[in-house]
């Protein structure tokens, strides 16, 4: 039997769409339980002023289709310290909150581990952010619909660059991970793909696009806005201006429209398996885990795992958008 009889959820850091539908999960799989849940507004920093407040099944009804968190984010410089994670603790006492459902990414279950290490309360964490960075996962919540974002503001760029024959240079998000770029790039047929994990090579690029010239009235490259090595879709296309100088080229800066809109079926359905998974892992005794699907399975990664995202990029994946390139 569990000791645990009040729980608390709270979103951090970066929102993704599906984060509404995990607290959802979370609140009404504690109602299940018979536990008390409570909601922290704006993650680590609603945790430190005491912004702490009771849910019931109500408090979540009608918001699995929307997009942001109804719990509202922030990011909290002070939970960093030693002093603001003591009065974040404090204020947990006073609630009477004996464990913690967090839902954000890498820096959000860092605090976490570091909240656990220094007062032992059980926290357990669901992977919401667009990036898909997390090791732990085959897929977090929010990077289904980020990347049907995407292709939906592709297939439309794509109507208008072909009217004009142009070459258009989409940046999407992914400071640190080109995974976005590369599935959205596949998905929406781009003849080229620069992501951050691998160096980009611009004269296969600019060989890429002239090969294609011949067969297209468009070409679509698209950048992870952290592409070190071509430095975001106005390098590029500068860089592919100078030598290309007749091509037409335009740049589109797809920006926060990735982070908005109604979650997915396949996030929906994400965020309730691992809320579910999430609540039943602490009263199984679990913390300082995140949950997550692999090969379809609920699985349980420590947070210091599931942090250190692999940083790779499937090469295989990279072929198929230089083999379909034609
Ligand atoms: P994400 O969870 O999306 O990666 P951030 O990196 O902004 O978002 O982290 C969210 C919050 O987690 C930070 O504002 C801070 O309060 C907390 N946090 C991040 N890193 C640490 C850390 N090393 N120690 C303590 N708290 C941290």
């Amino acid at each position: 039997m569990s000791t645990i009889k009040n729980i608390a959820v709270f979103t951090s850091g970066g929102d993704a769409p599906g984060m509404n539908a995990a607290i959802r999960a979370v609140v009404r799989t504690g109602l299940y339980y018979d536990l008390k849940v409570l909601g922290i507004n704006r993650g680590y920093d609603g945790m430190v002023k005491g912004d702490i407040f009771e849910m019931d099944a109500k408090s979540v009804a009608n918001i699995i289709q929307r997009g942001g968190t109804i719990l509202r984010t922030a990011r909290c410089d002070e939970f960093r310290t030693v002093e603001g994670r003591q009065k974040a603790y404090d204020q947990l006492k006073r609630f009477n909150i004996d464990a913690l459902v967090v839902i954000g990414g890498d820096g959000s279950f860092t605090g976490a581990d570091r909240f656990i290490s220094e007062h032992n309360i059980p926290i357990v964490g669901l992977p919401g952010t667009i990036d898909n960075d997390l090791a732990g996962t085959d897929f977090t919540i929010g990077y289904d619909t980020a990347i049907n974002t995407v292709i939906d503001a592709v297939d439309k760029i794509r109507d208008t660059a072909e009217s004009h024959n142009r070459i258009f240079i989409v940046e999407v998000m992914g400071r640190d991970s080109g995974l976005i770029a590369l599935r959205s790039g596949i998905g929406s047929g781009a003849e080229a793909v620069l992501v951050p994990e691998i160096k980009t090579d611009l004269n296969m690029l600019m060989e890429r696009l002239d090969r294609s010239r011949k067969n297209k009235a468009s070409r679509i490259v698209i950048v992870a806005e952290g592409d070190e090595e071509a430095g975001g879709a106005l390098e590029v296309a500068e860089r592919v201006k100078e030598k290309f100088p007749n091509y037409d080229i335009r740049v589109s800066v797809l920006g926060h429209i990735q982070r908005g809109g109604s979650p997915s079926c396949m996030d929906r359905v994400l965020a309730s398996r691992l809320g579910v998974a999430a609540v039943e892992g602490l009263l199984e005794g679990r913390m300082g885990e995140m949950v997550g699907l692999v090969n379809g399975i609920v699985t349980f990664t420590p947070f210091y795992k599931a942090i250190k995202h692999l940083g790779t990029i499937n090469p295989n994946l990279l072929k198929i958008v230089d083999i379909l390139s034609l």
